[in-house]
């Protein structure tokens, strides 16, 4: 992908990305959860730690850490880049936030996890716009599937493509492809019939 279409995906995610004051469910539990990991592990909690957590928990879109970390930066001024990715990449080993990385070698997308109801995302592979999917008939039979002593934790999936908008520009693109490799082929051609006559008249 290139350049300025990596910067168009990102400025969309991001103007995507906003704070909605009345959400919050499972921040309470999420709070909670993620104390008594850090407690376990001698670590302290920190008011930009608690302050990112609540801002993970009062967005309903997935996000990776620069949307995050602009977001977070509006309210709240002196947090790292650093700090954001750090806190997520704890968050999620803590099981109060979910990752998913849906672009090979690409950027990672981050969501809220608890009291979540199972869903799923279409994520287009060229311009990553992110859509929800319903799973309320895929849930039970992924949990038919599991092994009966196996602890859920997480539960994500994401079906990866492209929108109609790049599925045409993508059509378009390789369309102009082929007419270019057409018109290549053809100009060779001609070349090699040129050069095949001046032969043939050299001998005469
Ligand atoms: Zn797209």
């Amino acid at each position: 992908m290139k350049q300025d279409e990596i910067l168009q995906r990102r400025d969309k995610i991001i103007s995507r990305l906003q704070l909605k004051p009345d959400l919050g469910e499972g921040l309470e539990e999420a709070a909670r959860i993620l104390k008594k990991y850090l407690k376990e592990r001698h670590m302290n909690s920190t008011p930009e730690r608690e302050f990112i957590l609540w801002t993970v928990y009062h967005v309903d879109t997935p996000f990776d850490v620069d949307a995050l970390h602009e977001l977070v930066c509006q309210y709240r001024a002196r947090v790292c880049r650093t700090t954001v990715y750090n806190n997520l990449m704890l968050f999620a080993e803590a099981g109060v936030v979910s990752r998913f990385q849906p672009f090979p070698n690409g950027t990672q997308y981050f969501e809220k996890n608890i009291r979540q109801k199972p869903h799923g995302y279409q994520v287009c592979r060229r311009c990553g716009s992110i859509k929800p999917l319903s799973l309320s008939e895929v849930t039970p039979i992924v949990h038919s599937q599991l092994n009966k002593t196996f602890h859920l934790s997480q539960f994500c999936l994401y079906a990866l493509g492209l929108c109609k908008t790049c599925y045409n520009t993508e059509r378009r693109e390789v369309k102009e492809h082929d007419r270019q490799w057409q018109a290549d082929k053809e100009s060779k051609s001609k070349q090699k019939q040129k050069q095949k006559q001046k032969r043939s008249n050299k001998k005469k």
